[in-house]
């Protein structure tokens, strides 16, 4: 039996990593404040991506931090299954008060993929519920990411995270992405491409409506390489969707919590879907945490039509855990003192201009941008796509930067703490790697 020592590598099984490949050349963490990771050998690194896009606020923020500290000493768990605890109760209603209007239920659970699936189960149940039994087929996008649950790849697009899974989920279908619908270089939301929403007309062609329980898709697809959704094109969605009893649902992941200058990407574009899915940003990364908010009129459905007793049968053994309800409480406080959803609105004019000042440097083929979320698309090497933007994001932390690179897309998405002369280090070490690297 292999023995890892105490300061081997071995033993953690690395998520979506070259384990191999770390291993050998491991980069780590120790700490981190503010806008900036520290490694254990002191050496700062600006943190251009709030982590995994979740650490909105900045890292280490004292009232986090303290309410988590407070919580874990008072109650430090609570099941809430047939029982409950104050904050949870507190943490939904907050939600629901800064969420779109009639989206009022909340259902936590730990994280992103977990909030997928549970909407998905939700859309299913509240047909059924209905009447509308039918109803079970799930409608995604191609190039959406909905996280690494079953219901999540089976309804996402991206090729690797599902041809090693089997069959997936039955019963699902892709509406076409809305990638190229715009000129390269669109600072904000292509002017074009708003009929790409016509494709779920197609598919209700395809499959008949009275089978579709719902659609989901990112307002702002993030992992796949940042992806603005065309002028008119959520507006044309909401209105097919619901001319066909269709559910629509917005995985905010990403977008919730301030990253496009609102609460809610629904917010930010005036558009209004049945349910919504959040988690990062939730808690600022402090605590793991999820929560699928969902309109009233599906929770009162699926409640009314249920026996006495249990009515979802559905949840986590930490749906609402006390770390998190508390986590998410202070960051909520922190998000409304320090203004940072406004934050991101007035720095995102700052953030986009100097981004585009990279559209000549080398290799790049396409930047794309909207609030405090930007995407710097390469040139894929002939064979080998991915491994350029690979390879930056090995330099840029060799110089401090920590960026995310998704195939051959670099992503940024800082804090919303973020100051003008962090974006003016960010273009200029981003600039500098792309003039060196082949
Ligand atoms: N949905 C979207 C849009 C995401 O961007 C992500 C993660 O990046 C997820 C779901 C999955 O979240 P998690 O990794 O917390 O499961």
């Amino acid at each position: 039996m292999a023995t890892a020592g105490a300061n081997s590598l071995d033993a953690f099984w690395m998520p979506f990593t070259n384990n191999c490949g770390f291993k050998e050349h491991p980069r780590l963490f120790a700490r981190a404040k503010d806008m900036h990771y520290f490694t254990p050998d002191g050496r700062a690194v600006l943190d251009a991506t709030a982590g995994l896009w979740c650490v909105n606020a900045g890292h280490g923020r004292t009232r986090i931090v303290e309410a988590i500290q407070r919580q874990a000493a008072e109650l430090d768990f609570a099941p809430t299954f047939q029982l409950g605890h104050p904050l949870a109760f507190a943490l939904a209603a907050r939600l629901a008060a800064i969420f779109p209007p009639g989206l009022d239920e909340v259902f936590f659970c730990n994280s992103g993929s977990e909030a997928v699936d549970s909407a998905l189960k939700i859309a299913l149940a509240y047909q059924r519920a209905i009447g509308q039994g039918a109803r079970t087929r799930l409608i995604g996008r191609e190039r959406g990411y909905h996280g690494v649950g079953f219901g999540g790849i089976s309804v996402g697009g991206i090729v690797g995270n599902r041809r090693w899974f089997g069959p997936l989920l039955p019963g699902v279908d892709h509406l076409r992405a809305t990638h190229g619908a715009g000129v390269p270089f669109t600072d904000g939301q292509p002017a074009e491409g708003a009929a790409f929403a016509d494709d779920l007309e197609r598919l209700v062609g395809l499959h008949g409506a009275e089978t579709v329980a719902a659609v989901i898709v990112e307002p702002l697809a993030g992992s796949t390489g940042v992806l603005p959704p065309p002028i008119g094109y959520l507006e044309r969605l909401r209105e097919i969707a619901t001319r066909h009893g269709i559910l629509l649902i917005f995985d905010e992941v990403i977008t919730a919590f301030g990253r496009l200058g609102a609460a809610t990407a629904a917010e930010r574009f005036a558009v209004i879907p049945d349910m919504i899915t959040c988690a990062k940003g939730l808690t600022n990364a402090a605590v793991p945490m999820g929560a699928v908010v969902v309109k009233d009129a599906i929770y009162q459905a699926i409640v009314e039509a249920a026996a006495p007793g249990i009515e979802l049968f559905h949840g986590y053994t930490y749906s609402g855990h006390p770390l998190a309800a508390a986590a998410g409480l202070a960051t909520l406080d922190v998000y409304k003192e320090d203004g940072l959803f406004e934050r991101a609105t007035s720095m995102s004019e700052y953030f986009g201009q100097a981004i585009h000042s990279l559209r000549a440097a080398r290799h790049v083929i396409d930047i794309r941008n909207l609030g405090l979320v930007a995407g710097i698309e390469l040139e894929p090497r002939p064979g080998a796509a991915g491994a350029r933007a690979g390879e930056i994001f090995h330099r840029c932390f060799d110089e401090g930067l920590l960026i995310r690179v998704t195939g051959d897309t670099i992503a940024l998405s800082p804090p919303l703490i973020v100051e003008k002369s962090h974006v003016d280090e960010m273009v200029g070490k981003i600039a500098e790697v792309l003039a060196r690297i082949n």
